[in-house]
């Protein structure tokens, strides 16, 4: 194997525990588990009667339980990072396993905590929150209540939580285990080589179009012969999902998942309206993209196709010189936070076996530093991870003020802050780039990106929306989702691509579908977000970087709308999601300037 410029880059992990086996994994643990024991002795009876529950009591308790939970976070991100970093080691494994089991023991103990909170009667309820006193939950208790409408009996959801593990928990473990065997043998180069699912997608960026075809037909052959399978999954969770949104009353599919996004459906109605009445903007950068690869008409197999020249070997230390840069020019604090990272080992880029594929950036809790892990192969891809992720860290950093409770952001704003890193990285690297054929590939490969973000992601979305609706009617078959999805992706692709017929088992390994429905918006959502907030900064400036640090510093302590407010941004306009289109539309024209120069 070639070296790797990111060897020996490795986070150091003792900042929470010493190793594997530190005896004080086990402590923190009993403790853990004897204040929950305690929490619920001195809590339940007061919370259980309302009426005379005072502020002082709450308080405390707000206060035990936040004790509590970054505790647990601390044993939990350890053990999870560990793994991560080697997921082969059995001791890590172990670790993983034990912890979880001992963390759901004392969970369920706190439990009955927030099931009585949401039993409290309004006024009371209200005349709680109101308190100066309860001022830091305040968002935390008030968004706690908005699932009191939709929360079944203590009991009724124990058994819940049981019997999930057997029912929908089973056919998400199904899905992954027949996701992740998928074998598929393609011939490349005149050999046949076997290969998995991500490996064959992979594939669809090569630049020989014959073995991007082939891949194609292969790996939608591959699915097609586990479809009365991934069919019978799929249309089990839909029917569960929907039984379970009768019992908690959820007045249709994706409320629930707006509930926990915070956000209103009406806001999320009108982001996805503008994002199909700007498809067009797509079927004109497929049409260049044609032309760029010589083509008269692009096919879905030559979407990621390579245009330009990539820069490339990006050695991690140039990469950490091009984002620090990137991030002083916007502000000196980012670059601060973001050298960090790198002076203090909380990242993990080389490239080693057994480590976790992909990238992420952990944040356990506001007592506690995030942690970067990503696999650095040397390329421009690789360098926007690396900002992506450290975009996380910054947020994970500057929200460290908020306690435990209103430290996290929900999904729509969670991508607030890497996204944004990406494009003052992107923006820097393509104003040093003086090769047009690079300039060609750095563009087109942002484009794509955000494309794959924007527009994909919301045909994702409808396509869920119509097998929902489709499944209370009849139990699906796999010509039924078949049919949706290519009628869903029509509208996205309309005349400017040709899609293949294998294409109607393109539904069928998308996780997201199975383990976490109606997730795909949030993708959406926040693409666009950070798209229409850089325009604001390239328009307002300077100015705009002191708002921008207090939207990050205050973390979840309020509701993305709230949070967004003082920004000048509202969800709910139409023409604030335009915006985003707008930086997008940007970005095509440019490609298109560059391609047309002589
Ligand atoms: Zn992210």
């Amino acid at each position: 194997m070639a070296t790797n410029s990111a060897e020996g880059i490795r986070w150091n992990l003792s900042d929470l525990f010493a190793s594997y086996d530190d005896p004080q994994i086990e402590a923190t643990l009993k403790t853990c588990h004897r204040c929950a024991e305690a929490f619920a002795q001195r809590f339940r009876s007061p919370m259980e009667q309302p009426n005379t529950l005072t502020v002082g009591i709450l308080l405390q308790a707000l206060n035990d339980l936040e004790t509590i939970y970054e505790a647990l976070g601390r044993v939990g991100s350890y053990s999870g990072l560990l793994y991560a970093a080697d997921t082969a080691k059995p001791e890590y494994q172990d670790l993983e396993q034990r912890i979880e089991q001992r963390s759901t023991e004392i969970r369920n103990q706190l439990l009955f905590f927030e099931l009585e909170w949401l039993k409290c009667d309004e006024e009371i309820a209200n005349r709680l929150i109101d308190d100066p006193r309860l001022k830091t939950y305040k968002h935390y208790l008030t968004n706690l209540r908005r699932y009191r409408a939709h929360t079944l009996s203590e009991a009724e959801e124990k058994v819940i939580n049981k019997k999930d593990n057997t029912g929908r928990n089973a056919f998400g473990r199904l899905f992954s285990e027949i996701t992740s065997s998928l074998t598929f043998t393609i011939d490349k180069e005149g050999r046949t080589e076997d290969r998995n699912l991500s490996q064959i997608l992979s594939l669809l960026h090569e630049p020989d179009r014959g073995l991007r075809q082939r891949a194609m037909d292969t790996l939608y052959r591959g699915l097609a012969q586990h479809g009365p399978v991934l069919t019978f999954t799929y249309d089990t969770l839909i029917q569960d999902h929907l039984t379970m949104d009768r019992m908690r009353e959820y007045p249709n599919p994706m409320a629930q998942r707006h509930l926990i996004n915070e956000i209103d459906g009406e806001a999320v109605k009108t982001m996805m309206g503008v994002t199909e009445s700007n498809y067009s903007l797509a079927h004109d950068y497929f049409r260049l993209k044609a032309k760029l690869l010589g083509l008269p008409r692009l096919a879905l197999y030559d979407q990621y196709a390579p245009v330009g020249k990539e820069v490339r070997p990006f050695p991690y230390s140039q990469a950490q010189q091009a984002i620090l840069d990137a991030f002083e020019a916007f502000d000196p604090t980012f670059r601060q936070i973001a050298a960090e990272f790198f002076a203090k080992n909380w990242i993990d880029a080389e490239i080693r076996k057994g480590k976790r594929g992909g990238a992420f950036c952990a944040s356990p809790s506001p007592k506690l530093h995030p942690y970067i892990l990503c696999n650095y192969d040397d390329n421009l891809r690789d360098v926007m991870t690396v900002a992506h992720e450290l975009g996380h860290g910054l947020h994970g950093c500057l929200s460290r003020k908020q306690n435990y409770f209103n430290y996290d952001t929900p999904l729509t704003t969670a991508e607030t802050a890497s996204v944004f890193g990406e494009m003052l990285v992107f923006d820097h690297l393509l104003a040093r780039q003086t090769d047009p054929q690079a300039q060609i590939a750095l563009l087109a490969g942002k484009i794509e990106d955000i494309f794959a973000t924007v527009f994909r992601q919301n045909v994702l979305t409808r396509f869920e929306e119509l097998a929902f609706s489709a499944r209370k009617e009849q139990r699906l078959a796999p010509e039924t989702l078949g049919s949706l999805w290519l009628d869903a992706n029509g509208q996205y692709y309309g005349d400017a691509v040709d899609i293949p017929e294998g294409y109607r088992w393109g539904w069928s390994y998308i996780p997201h579908f199975i383990h976490s429905r109606f997730y795909c918006y949030s993708y959406v959502f926040g693409q666009l977000l950070v798209l229409a907030l850089y325009r604001m900064y390239k328009d307002e400036g300077k100015s705009f970087v002191p708002k921008y640090l207090t939207l990050l510093e205050a973390g979840g302590s309020d509701s993305p709308e709230a949070l967004l407010r003082p920004l000048g941004v509202n969800i709910h306009d139409a023409e604030f999601w335009q915006k985003g289109f707008e930086e997008i539309k940007q970005l095509v024209g440019r490609l298109q300037r560059l391609t047309a120069a002589p």
